[in-house]
């Protein structure tokens, strides 16, 4: 009897929460159906059974934070036909790129008793600025419906469907009061969509763990930030947080400063 091929799926962890994996791992109605349509050879989050490459599709979640990493990032996509890349971290530099706006040195003295030992890059960059990337899902962490369209895309070979709007538009679509209107600050206008408007629902403004939406105007955002009494200082603060490396995040954060 002939085998049929299913496509090899292997997740990576580089600097990271692991969170983003553990979405994969929450995806309980569908996680059956992706192990029957995959061959999930290289998990080590949930298989001690890793096995070697060549790879259909790679999922990496992490920022590159060494020189050891930034090589095997190139190491995994030599073995990866099709390589996504998930969450905040791994397609912004996630919450450790706020070292880059910061003296390295200074603050590995200020952690480590032994900082003689501690080997880092100064700065924490997206896979994208060291390999090619077919695929980045955004997310701090990553939108488990989201994630399933992305698998089920790259299996059937065509573009994921997954819309580059604001998170605005997710909260008119909920019919959710605006807290910027109620004099809350808020990062909808120019987030990425995906968590379905979840902190407005609560009433709280976003924080933009999202990143950036499609071409975001920052700026308008940032007068009527000021217009309802934010100072530069705190403008500067909201646009450096999960996606503080993410252009045009770090554009605008860099014009109040800090
Ligand atoms: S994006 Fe957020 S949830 Fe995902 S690994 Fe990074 S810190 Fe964790
Ligand atoms: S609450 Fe935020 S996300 Fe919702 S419409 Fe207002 S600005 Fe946009
Ligand atoms: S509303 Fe903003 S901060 Fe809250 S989960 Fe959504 S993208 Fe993240």
């Amino acid at each position: 009897m002939r085998k049929i091929h299913r496509p090899r799926l292997a997740v990576w962890k580089f600097a990271s929460c692991d969170g983003c994996q553990l979405s994969l791992l929450d995806c309980e109605d569908e996680l059956l159906d992706i192990a029957s349509a995959l061959e999930i050879v290289n998990f080590p989050e949930a298989s001690s059974d890793v096995r070697p490459g060549p790879y259909d599709l790679s999922l990496v979640e992490g920022s590159i934070t060494t020189e050891h990493d930034a090589q095997r990032i190139r190491q995994v996509r030599r073995q990866s036909r099709h390589l996504v890349t998930i969450g905040a971290c791994a397609t912004a530099g996630g919450i450790q790129a706020l070292r880059n706006f910061s003296d390295i040195d200074a603050m590995v003295g200020a952690v480590y008793a032994k900082p003689e030992y501690i080997k880092t890059l100064a700065t924490s960059t997206p896979i994208s600025a060291h390999v090619n990337v077919d695929y980045e899902l955004r997310g701090c962490p990553i939108n488990t419906r989201q994630l399933v369209e992305v698998i089920s895309a790259f299996l059937a070979g065509r573009k994921p469907a997954i819309a580059a709007h604001s998170v605005c538009i997710e909260c008119k679509h909920r019919a959710h009061v605006c807290v910027m209107v109620q004099g809350t600050p808020c990062l909808g206008p120019v987030t990425h969509a995906g968590c379905g408007a979840l902190c407005p629902q609560f009433r709280r403004g976003c924080y933009g763990c999202y990143g950036p939406s499609e071409t975001p105007n920052t700026a308008a955002l940032a007068r009527e930030w000021q217009a309802l009494g934010a100072a530069p200082r705190t403008i500067a603060h909201a646009f450096r947080s999960f996606n503080a490396a993410a252009e045009p995040f770090k554009s605008e954060a860099d014009a109040h400063g800090d």
